[in-house]
């Protein structure tokens, strides 16, 4: 059973890092005009109301997306741009953020002509409002499991692929399952982008899932991790992603954004990037 609710999360300081990371991508990989096969395997609801009941109880939007809101007019990378764009047109007043939008939101903004998006969301209730949302866009949604309906798509139609996979981990073998699917996909499309989410956890459970990226033949995996200044003495201690093969120069770019934020009015957090496996 899925209890897992994105809207408790929404705008908290790993979206950020995840939507920061997606955009830049998407910027990136569009400096070219082929089309694009966009993938969100874990696709949640696609607009949350930070004034909502979840989101006001856990307040994570405060120490996240509403601390990038507050230094916007300090960040010297370009590259936040298109992010604060899209905040800005959906939130009216300059102050505190109302609304925060998920991954098939971010992508939708991109969107050109050649380019698809696919979303995948399993949760009945989180479903209804994605493909509500979709309804009025061209965006396809599909109510089944991910990571196996993501294998079933590939290759594309189109030459190239930009897959989000951003589960929410409730299942201890989810770790495994993402690593096996990953390898599964690269090897039915390697010249695809990956950009795959993880908790850092004070488990050290995410461990598991970077140690079998490594031990398969996925090459040219890049790791973003955000660590908490401050964390709790349990639970999430920080947000992880790998990329795979991201476009050339990316790493500086997302460097360079996290460096804007990741001071104490920022996201208060210390960004390290590496190679998990090089080419
Ligand atoms: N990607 C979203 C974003 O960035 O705005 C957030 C996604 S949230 C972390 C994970 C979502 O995956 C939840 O909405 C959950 O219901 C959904 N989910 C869980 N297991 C799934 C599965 N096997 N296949 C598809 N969706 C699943």
């Amino acid at each position: 059973m899925l209890s897992y609710l994105h809207a408790f999360h929404a705008g908290n300081f790993a979206d950020v890092q995840k939507h920061a990371a997606l955009t830049l991508t998407l910027s990136m990989m569009q400096a070219k005009a082929s089309g694009i096969a966009c993938f969100d395997t874990h696709a949640g609801s696609a607009i949350y109301d930070l004034d909502s009941e979840r989101a006001k109880k856990t307040g994570e939007a405060d120490t996240g997306v509403q601390r990038l809101w507050n230094v916007r007019g300090q960040v010297r990378s370009g590259d936040w741009q298109p992010l604060l764009k899209v905040l800005s047109e959906l939130n009216a007043g300059e102050g505190e953020l109302t609304v925060y939008p998920g991954s098939p939101v971010w992508f939708r903004d991109f969107l050109r002509d050649d380019d698809s998006l696919t979303t995948f969301e399993l949760h009945p209730a989180e479903g209804d409002q994605l493909a509500g949302w979709a309804s009025a866009q061209r965006v396809r949604v599909m109510r089944e499991d991910g990571l196996k309906g993501l294998l079933k798509q590939l290759p594309p139609r189109q030459p190239r692929l930009l897959v989000l996979v951003d589960p929410s981990y409730e299942i201890k073998s989810d770790y495994a399952d993402v690593a096996s699917t990953l390898q599964k996909a690269w090897q039915k499309c390697r010249h695809g982008v990956y950009l795959i989410w993880y908790p850092i956890l004070s488990s050290g459970l995410q461990q598991d899932l970077k140690d079998a990226v490594q031990n398969s033949s996925v090459r040219k995996v890049l790791c973003s991790e955000v660590h908490l200044n401050n964390p709790p003495s349990r639970g999430m201690t920080g947000s992880g992603m790998l990329l795979v093969n991201p476009p050339w120069g990316f790493d500086e770019r997302l460097s360079a954004m996290m460096e804007d934020i990741s001071g104490s009015d920022g996201l208060d957090v210390r960004h390290q990037l590496d190679w998990l496996v090089p080419e």
